[in-house]
């Protein structure tokens, strides 16, 4: 099963093979459970306003910039875009509902899969929208020695954001990879259009709330059920991306 996905994307990529150097990782719901508190903050600050949101919404949403989020919701619920100032507001009552949670766990199976990475001598990068402050001492604190500031794309290095392709893009150049260096590890559709948009073999893993079909409909090439079935494939899956060529 493995291995069809992967000539597949080498076939279309014309890739001969893999010449495997970094794995990029998504933050929210891959490497922090944080996913069902980041949808219970947009869900409560939206109904506050008067707006319906589902979780599932949230969830769809993942990965979208603040804003975007935002303006999807007010041009279906008001038929306009919201002002700066009701951005700024309604993001910042988000981020205040947010940060009263306590701290998302790690993901199960997270810090396993990363060790054996590490142990394989690839690189491990972080690509995310988030733009928590602290968020290096934080990836230190959960995963020591995983990642350094360099091995880092967060909110403040992208102007775009998820589904474009640019922070992975910029991750590659993190990496000093190209697409026939590299996979991404994603949980949410628009990650994964962002990563496919990248040119990046990606894995996604359905760590939420969301139908199978809403991550195989955004194009990943590999699916699993959660982190930890993930870090149990691993060794197995790294010997087929670094043997299988067209
Ligand atoms: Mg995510």
């Amino acid at each position: 099963m493995y291995q069809t996905a992967i000539r597949s994307y080498l076939s279309a990529k014309n890739y001969p093979q893999f010449d495997l150097k970094a794995v990029l990782f998504d933050m929210d719901g891959v490497l922090f459970d944080s996913m069902p508190t980041h949808t219970k903050a947009w869900c409560q600050t939206f109904h506050e306003q008067g707006l319906p949101f589902t979780e599932e919404e949230g969830y769809l949403h993942e990965g979208r910039t603040g804003s975007g989020t935002i303006n999807i919701v007010y041009q279906r619920e008001l038929g306009r875009e919201a002002t700066p100032e009701e951005i700024e507001q309604i993001y910042t009552r988000k981020s205040a509902l947010f940060d009263a949670h306590a701290e998302a766990p790690v993901m199960p199976g997270a810090r396993e899969l990363l060790e054996q990475i590490k142990a394989n001598g690839l690189k491990r990068i972080l690509v995310t929208g988030s733009g928590q402050k602290k968020l290096l001492s934080k990836m230190n604190h959960f995963f020591p020695g995983q990642f350094t500031r360099s091995d880092m794309v967060t909110a403040y290095d992208v102007t775009i954001g998820k589904p474009n392709p640019e922070p992975y893009l910029k991750g590659l150049v993190k990496a000093h990879a190209t697409p026939q260096n590299a996979i991404v590890v994603e949980n949410a559709p628009l990650g994964i259009q962002a990563a496919k948009g990248a040119g990046i073999f990606t894995i996604a893993v359905n760590t939420g709330k969301l139908q199978d079909h809403h991550l195989l409909d955004a194009g990943t090439d590999l699916l699993f059920n959660s982190m930890a079935e993930l870090s149990a494939a691993w060794p197995e899956l790294l010997k087929i991306i670094q043997n299988t060529s067209l």
